[in-house]
């Protein structure tokens, strides 16, 4: 697959370069930014072919077949569809717009015209979060009485730019964090969130948006869901835990973009360390997603799944701003 970078990145250039690269001799041949001199320096480091500021130049190249959309939040929704009205695979970052609304008509304007439209939640391609789901999933700890998600993390300082002070590109905790949790939680338990109720505030990076969140969430099943995420704790450490009537799971280290941490389930016979395949994240969900695009299965997390944790978050911010219980609302 040849594809063209939207967006010249962090996240491209620490994760996704590789994985394009690396999934069936996959070329990356083109990035469009904002800035001429970015795109210029960033193709130089990153050895692609083309760059520059027109995004219709990129789209117009026959030779493009995919592009990876990893600009900040606000500017998805235009280059989506224009990607998609060019007959272009897409694979869009989280959160996949600034509304859900708007996210329903990417995905929907990707049906009509016939292309592939992943999301890229990382998480539910790591073989930690894998063995979590058929431990689940295969009954090992019964019926799940309830999730607790630990995501509060210390945002680096060369990340510490739209994220913490710009409300118009998408900043704030909940669309960066709170959607990979909500996708997690659809991938562990195979529901949707119900309602949320939340707190959300500033302690010590938000400017003018919240870099911190604590929620509980209903599902349909019963099952009850705690979530914290946060860009201000340094030693917090991050996990997953799933407590059931015959077991429990607890995943440490987990959340995370690296294949670390450790999994271990808890039974009436005892503690057992749970072995995981060391995969890379990005590299699995890409090669699920080129897999996709020639018509084998389906991506790892397609639009619809990043259409939903949207909405989840969504109802995260407005329960935290209104302080009372919200039902997630997935039309938009
Ligand atoms: P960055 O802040 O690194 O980049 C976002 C945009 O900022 C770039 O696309 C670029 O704009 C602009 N930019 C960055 N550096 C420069 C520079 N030196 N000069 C000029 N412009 C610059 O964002 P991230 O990589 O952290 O996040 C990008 C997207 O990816 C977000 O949607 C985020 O939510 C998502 N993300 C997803 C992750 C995952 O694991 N799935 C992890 C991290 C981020 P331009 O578009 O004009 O080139």
């Amino acid at each position: 697959m040849n594809w063209g970078l939207i967006g010249a990145s962090t996240i491209a250039a620490q994760h996704m370069i590789a994985a394009f690269r690396s999934v069936s001799a996959g070329q990356v041949s083109w990035v469009v930014s904002g800035s001429a001199d970015h795109a210029a320096g960033y193709a130089a480091e990153h050895g692609i072919a083309s760059h520059g500021t027109d995004l219709e130049a990129m789209l117009a190249d026959p030779a493009i077949d995919s592009v990876y959309i990893s600009s900040t939040n606000e500017k998805h929704r235009a280059q989506a569809l224009a990607a998609i009205a060019a007959g272009k695979h897409v694979l869009c970052e989280k959160p996949l717009a600034m509304t859900v609304a708007d996210a329903r008509e990417m995905v929907q304007a990707a049906e009509a015209a016939g292309v592939t439209f992943a999301t890229n939640h990382h998480l539910r391609n790591a073989g930690s979060h894998l063995a979590i789901r058929d431990l689940i999933a295969s009954g090992r700890i019964g019926r799940v009485l309830s999730l607790r998600v630990h995501h509060a993390v210390y945002l680096p300082p060369h990340l510490q730019g739209w994220r913490i002070n710009d409300a118009a590109a998408g900043g704030g905790v909940i669309p960066d964090i709170t959607v990979h949790d909500a996708d997690t939680v659809r991938f562990h338990l195979g529901e949707d969130p119900a309602e949320v109720t939340a707190i959300a505030g500033a302690s010590g990076l938000g400017e003018g948006v919240e870099d911190s969140v604590m929620s509980v969430w209903t599902m349909p099943s019963g099952a009850m869901v705690f979530a914290h995420e946060s860009f201000t704790h340094r030693f917090a450490g991050s996990g997953i835990e799933a407590h059931g009537t015959e077991g429990s799971i607890f995943a440490r280290g987990v959340m995370t973009q690296r294949p670390l941490g450790e999994v271990e389930l808890v039974t009436g016979a005892g503690r057992e360390a749970v072995p995981f395949d060391a995969h890379d994240l990005y590299a699995r969900g890409v090669a699920r997603f080129v897999a996709a695009a020639a018509g084998q299965g389906r991506p790892a997390a397609d639009g619809w799944d990043g259409v939903k944790s949207l909405a989840v978050a969504d109802a995260v911010r407005t329960a935290a701003a209104e302080g009372r219980r919200v039902a997630v609302n997935y039309e938009g």
